[in-house]
């Protein structure tokens, strides 16, 4: 895995989660953080809000039809259907 591409995935997943009011409190800003300054300029607490109210809710998505865990590059899209690139295909193919 690309982690430069992997790490620029993840910072447009966060634009999107703090653009459209995902987030509340205090992960908004930890959000905003990392953007900024990446993850590694989280300090103790602000580590345990990011896993347990953005990551784990929002970065760790499993398709809902197949699920598999999305790659980060599909979770912009999949906040909206729950569902992965494949997946998406085959229900519009049922339509
Ligand atoms: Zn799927």
């Amino acid at each position: 895995m690309d982690e430069v591409l992997e790490a620029m995935n993840e910072r447009q997943v966060l634009e999107h989660l703090t653009e459209f009011g995902y987030l509340e409190g205090p992960s908004q800003g930890i959000a905003l953080q990392v953007i900024d300054k990446g993850r590694r300029s989280l300090r103790g607490k602000q580590n345990f809000i990011f896993e347990k109210f953005i990551e784990e809710p929002y970065l760790n998505l499993e398709c809902e039809r197949c699920s598999i865990e999305m790659p980060m590059s599909e979770i912009v899209e999949g906040l909206h259907d729950g569902l992965c690139s494949f997946c998406r295909k085959m229900m519009s193919n049922d339509d």
